[in-house]
């Protein structure tokens, strides 16, 4: 056998990084799911329940 055939189908690790904010692993240029932070100027706004 030569070149595999399904060599290609393994998933790739899904690259995260840190929430600069909360630390939470985050993907790369989504909101954080934690705490909605996505740069310093754009944030959304996370409903919470405490009020
Ligand atoms: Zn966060």
């Amino acid at each position: 056998m030569t070149r595999k055939r399904r060599s290609h189908h393994a998933l790739r690790p899904v690259n995260t990084t840190a929430c600069p904010k909360c630390g939470t692993a985050r993907l790369p240029h989504r909101a954080c799911a934690n705490c909605g932070y996505y740069t310093s100027k754009v944030s959304l706004k996370i409903e919470t329940e405490e009020s």
